[in-house]
């Protein structure tokens, strides 16, 4: 069964999260703390207990680069951008990753050089954080498989983009949780990927949504406007409703 994900409604405002993120940072600490004080009465901290602390202190590093992402938004420049360079760029950078599990992307994108008035650094986040979720979502299978992207014109106003993964697919009681911050199945995930995206495309007057089977594979459709299209027709609306007195 297909299921459907609108979670806009979700999205948390910085100062709430900082909550969170404080939270998610303890617990790690907490771990680090007590094998500290370990080594000072005991002196014996195993090799094992060096790789806990390790991957602990990797945990909360990236938690707080996600964070920071979040909370101190680069300056922000809005430019008019070919949607599919931005497709391109991210998706060289993730390649060589893919190939590492034998996963291949497949590319259908219509001829047409689509343009959205966009924050490219924002937008290369957003596609940064899906592709890599297909990734990890197909790199514990057996052999590889294929993550298709495709764009296109949905309408006259807005394009649409689609990643399709092969993988293993999100169960449909963890649907509702999907954006949440923080939520995550993974061991090392952050769970902030996919409220980040939601945020930025919400930002952006898109939508995203998400679609899957577990088992089979999930698909996430981004839908955005076009450049040009949709400011002509809130001038066109501006002149109509609010005739300017003189
Ligand atoms: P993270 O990747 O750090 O876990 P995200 O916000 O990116 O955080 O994703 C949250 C959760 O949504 C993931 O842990 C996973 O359970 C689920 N998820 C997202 N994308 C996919 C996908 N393509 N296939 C399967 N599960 C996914
Ligand atoms: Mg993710």
């Amino acid at each position: 069964m297909d299921e459907l994900l609108r979670r806009s409604e979700k999205l948390t405002t910085v100062g709430q999260l900082a909550a969170g993120v404080a939270h998610e940072i303890r617990n790690p600490l907490t771990t680090l703390r007590g094998f500290l004080q370990l080594q000072r009465e005991t002196n014996r901290l195993s090799p094992q207990h060096n790789e806990i602390m390790l991957s602990e202190l990797d945990r909360i590093n990236l938690i707080v680069s996600e964070f920071l992402i979040l909370a101190k938004p680069q300056a922000v420049q809005f430019q008019i951008k070919s949607i599919r360079s931005i497709l391109n760029g991210v998706i060289s950078l993730l390649d060589s990753q893919a190939h590492l599990f034998g996963i291949e992307f497949k590319f259908e994108f219509e001829p047409e050089d689509f343009k959205v008035h966009c924050e490219e650094n924002q937008m290369k986040q957003v596609f940064i954080n899906i592709i890599k979720n297909a990734i990890e979502a197909m790199e514990d299978g057996e052999d590889g498989g294929v993550i298709t992207i495709e764009l296109f014109q949905l309408n006259q106003e807005e394009i649409g983009i689609t990643i399709t993964d092969q993988g293993i697919g999100i169960p449909s009681d963890m649907m509702p949780k999907l954006g949440e911050p923080f939520f995550t199945s993974k061991e090392k995930g952050t769970g902030l990927g996919l409220m980040i995206s939601q945020g930025i495309i919400e930002g952006h007057k898109g939508m995203l949504e998400i679609f899957s089977k577990p088992g089979k594979g999930t698909r996430v459709d981004i839908v955005l406007p076009l450049a040009g299209v949709r400011q002509q027709t809130y001038r066109y609306h501006h002149k109509e409703e609010e005739p300017i007195a003189d």
